[in-house]
């Protein structure tokens, strides 16, 4: 199948079955999560890993998350593991949250871009879950696009990104969360996320009854330990001008003098006049992370000159949805 386009296949017990043998052998498979679409492959198969740098364009030495098992035991894959760490684990797993833990020598470098630490996470979607059990191993998965750009959030997102060269996508849905997990890591007692994501920082102090830093603003730390912490990422052709609210409409009146094509994409609430195209959450904070990367990718279609975002507050899942609208509005070139 390598070097033909791949084939989508529905969720059915019999695809599960394909894929996890397909797996087995070395090959990549698309996967849906809760989160977005993985491209996994064997964590145990360094040629199978080194495949999912090399169809992503992801630069080496950046790692990966370990897909698990419900009935997993962290402890095959990571030692010294911190109580605060099986606290979130017990809380958010099966869930959209990645712990990075000091990884167990077994773990190969490929997968851990030859860091000391494995980041770990259970996915909750039935499907993954299911493969995940059939496979009977871990899988070592980025998110299923071309490295910096948006991430999948359904089957055909991956085919039109990668199709060419993913061996089978299983067609689970449409994502239901619609944006990455939230990665934590855990130095000298001291817990830090190091990507936003899906589980909010507030959940997170919740269990731990503590607040926890967040690192934010890119390249804090060298190396970087997390794509999702590159400046640019995420991020569609399309540039993205991002405002708030009520500027959105004052800079929507602008540009509908100019003459531009542009977008209006909003948590809701945004009067979007003289828009091409309007995106609009209806309020509801889990609409707009669920939607927020298939707009982004309606907007490359429609061949838009310019989306104006208006931010959702910066609280809950706005929290991740700011940051991955702030790194995909770096890349933006003014129209
Ligand atoms: P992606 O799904 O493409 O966004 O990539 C998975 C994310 O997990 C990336 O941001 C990785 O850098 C991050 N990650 C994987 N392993 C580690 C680790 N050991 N330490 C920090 N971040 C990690
Ligand atoms: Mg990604």
């Amino acid at each position: 199948m390598r070097g033909e386009k791949a084939v989508i296949v529905d969720a059915s017990e019999e695809s599960i079955t394909l894929a996890a043998s397909m797996l087995k052998a070395g090959r990549i498979v698309g996967v849906p999560t809760e989160t977005v679409y993985g491209l996994a492959a064997d964590a145990s198969n360094a040629e199978a890993v080194a495949r999912v740098f090399a169809i992503k364009g992801r630069p080496a030495g950046l790692p990966l998350i370990v897909h698990l098992d419900v009935g997993a035991s962290i402890a095959a894959w990571a030692l010294d593991v911190p109580d605060d760490a099986f606290r979130l684990a017990s809380r958010f797993w099966p869930g959209p949250l990645t712990l990075v833990l000091r990884r167990d020598p077994s773990v190969l470098t490929a997968v851990t871009g030859g860091l000391d630490t494995v980041a770990l996470r259970m996915p909750a979607h039935p499907v993954a879950q299911r493969l995940l059990a059939v496979f009977g191993g871990g899988l070592a998965a980025p998110s299923a696009n071309r490295f910096g750009r948006v991430s999948p959030t359904t089957a055909h997102d991956v085919f039109a990104d990668l199709g060419g060269e993913v061996d089978l996508v299983v067609d689970g849905g449409p994502c239901e969360v619609g944006i990455e997990s939230t990665i934590v890591a855990f130095d000298g007692g001291e817990v830090t996320i190091l990507r936003a994501g899906a589980t909010s920082p507030g959940e997170i102090a919740g269990v731990l009854g503590r607040q926890v830093r967040t690192v934010t603003g890119g390249l804090v730390e060298s190396p970087v330990r997390a794509p999702g912490m590159l400046e640019s990422h995420y991020a569609p052709d399309t540039p993205l001008e991002l405002c708030a609210p009520h500027e959105a409409e004052l800079r929507g009146a602008e540009l509908t003098s100019s003459g531009l094509r542009f977008g209006m994409l909003s948590l809701g609430g945004v009067s979007a006049q003289g828009a091409a195209v309007v995106w609009d959450a209806g309020g509801d904070i889990a609409v707009l992370a669920r939607s927020l990367y298939r707009w982004l990718r309606e907007a490359d279609v429609q061949a838009l000159d310019l989306v104006v975002v208006a931010l959702p507050p910066d609280e809950g899942l706005g929290v991740a949805i700011r940051d991955r609208l702030q790194r995909a509005a770096r890349r933006s070139k003014s129209p």
